[in-house]
């Protein structure tokens, strides 16, 4: 039977839920309080230059994000690393080395990067193996591994301080938006394993080649509406309520649903969820909490890099990525520094964040010191993903909540995965099911993305 089916919020998971449910014939209505899909991924201009609010990447092993890509019709705008590789610089090396896989099975694809890995000492690189394949048997969805900190356990499987920061962070503060010592093992577990320790190709590294409201916002909404859906934007929902068998969502002007996908942030959930629909305390959205994530945004007025990407270690940069070419930048070179788990950044002015990460730029950068920097800006997200902390499992729901009707989804949701596109779109997913009563597949495979 036909069902009025509405969906509250247009990020990946809401947008996700409601081509799921317009495929499958129902009359749906997407309702988002912006002005554009795409949530936590937009973008935006600035004197021509087109800017991300924060730059994304996904692996190899995010198959649903994979599929929602070739659902929207863009897996041409986008370039997956056929074989990952990960120059890290450090400004103690005059060299960057090199993380890359070898055709080797998964877990000893990277075992020779790892004892190549010079940022560390060779004690520290022999131990990582033991410590990795101690990982791959910690049951990510035990009680017990959601209530430790992965660093607590690292430090239990001999891991030093240096290979904490210099090794396990690089991929874990950028994967988890934590390091390791406030971020649940539950959670780092199913990182690493799904990324790192299962298949060797899992982790091969892939990005947009154009801004994200390209890839993401601006395709949603033309599938969206050619399948049939009505998208509302600039329509803020302030209200639930059921009467007579069907919800009447405010916003405006009203809509009358049979079932309701909530897709929003957790404040706003809290907010809107009926009294009773979810097993969780009140303040359960402030107990999940909030992790931030600062960009800064550097134009030069000449190349500085080759590289399309590369970490940083001994630096206050993480990650650095060559946006020159899908910010449609003619001459020059633009650099987006992302910087994760960004507690302390978050509030320093834009002085204090460009005299602490130019001169850090420029001491692994040799062509950036002649350079002149033409523009530099930063973008923040306060509330960029839930902190994902011991505990954090605990306030995650599921799609299904105990109001007839009414389902969530959202990154923040009971996923598995940290607050990633691929979670988003896996809660979208679980979400149609819920409403559809059906299984929906998650789709399984990378191809058709450009390498
Ligand atoms: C800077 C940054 C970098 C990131 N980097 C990565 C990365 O590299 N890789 C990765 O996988 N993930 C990354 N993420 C995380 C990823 O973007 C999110 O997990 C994902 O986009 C969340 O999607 P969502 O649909 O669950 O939520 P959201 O995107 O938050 O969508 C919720 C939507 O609900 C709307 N809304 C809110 N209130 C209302 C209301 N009352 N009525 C109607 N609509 C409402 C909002 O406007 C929003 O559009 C990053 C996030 C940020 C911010």
């Amino acid at each position: 039977m036909r069902q009025r089916v509405a969906v509250v919020g247009g990020g990946l998971a809401g947008i996700t839920a409601a081509l799921r449910c317009a495929d499958a014939g129902h009359e749906v209505t997407l309702l988002e309080s912006r002005g554009l899909l795409g949530g936590l991924t937009h973008s935006f201009t600035r004197d021509g230059l087109h800017v991300d609010n924060g730059q994304h990447v996904f692996l190899r092993c995010c198959t649903a994000y994979l599929g929602f890509l070739r659902r929207l019709g863009v897996t041409d705008r986008v370039h997956l690393q056929p074989r990952l590789e990960i120059p890290v610089h450090s400004p103690r090396l005059r060299r960057p080395v090199w993380l890359r896989r070898n055709p080797l099975p998964a877990p000893l694809h990277l075992a020779d990067s790892v004892l190549r890995y010079t940022p560390l000492g060779l004690g520290d690189r022999m131990r990582f193996a033991g410590a990795a394949l101690a990982l791959k048997s910690v049951d990510p969805a035990a009680p017990s591994s959601d209530r430790r900190t992965f660093g607590e356990w690292l430090k239990a499987h001999g891991q030093s301080r240096d290979a904490i920061t210099k090794l396990w962070d690089l991929v874990g503060i950028a994967t988890l938006n934590a390091p390791a010592e406030q971020a649940s093992l539950g959670l780092a577990a199913t990182v690493f394993q799904v990324g790192l320790l299962t298949d060797a190709g899992a982790a091969d590294i892939g990005w947009a080649t154009v801004p994200l409201r390209k890839l993401h916002g601006e395709p949603a909404l033309a599938r969206l509406t050619e399948a049939g859906a009505t998208v509302r934007l600039n329509t803020k929902v302030t209200g639930l309520s059921r009467a007579d068998g069907a919800w009447r969502v405010e916003a405006g002007e009203p809509v009358e649903a049979d079932q309701v996908v909530l897709a929003v942030p957790p404040p706003v959930a809290a907010k809107l969820l009926p009294e009773g629909a979810v097993p969780l305390p009140p303040d359960f959205a402030d107990a999940l909490g909030s992790s931030p994530i600062v960009n800064a945004h550097v134009v030069f007025d000449r190349p500085v890099t080759g590289q399309a990407f590369f970490a940083v270690v001994d630096s206050p940069l993480q990650w650095v990525f060559d946006r020159t070419a899908s910010a449609g930048l003619a001459r020059g070179q633009y650099l987006a520094i992302s910087l994760s788990a960004a507690t302390e950044e978050i509030e320093l002015p834009v002085r204090v964040l460009r005299d602490r990460l130019l001169p850090a730029l420029r001491a692994v950068l040799p062509a950036a010191r002649e350079a002149e920097v033409l523009d530099f800006f930063v973008t923040r997200e306060r509330h960029a993903t839930f902190a994902p902390a011991p505990g954090s499992a605990g306030l995650r729901p599921p799609a299904r909540t105990r109001a007839p009707g009414l389902v969530l989804a959202g990154a923040w949701t009971a996923t598995g995965w940290p607050a990633t596109m691929e979670g988003a779109v896996r809660s979208g997913e679980a979400a149609a099911q819920a409403v559809l009563g059906t299984s929906a597949e998650v789709p399984g495979r990378s191809e058709g993305i450009p390498a």
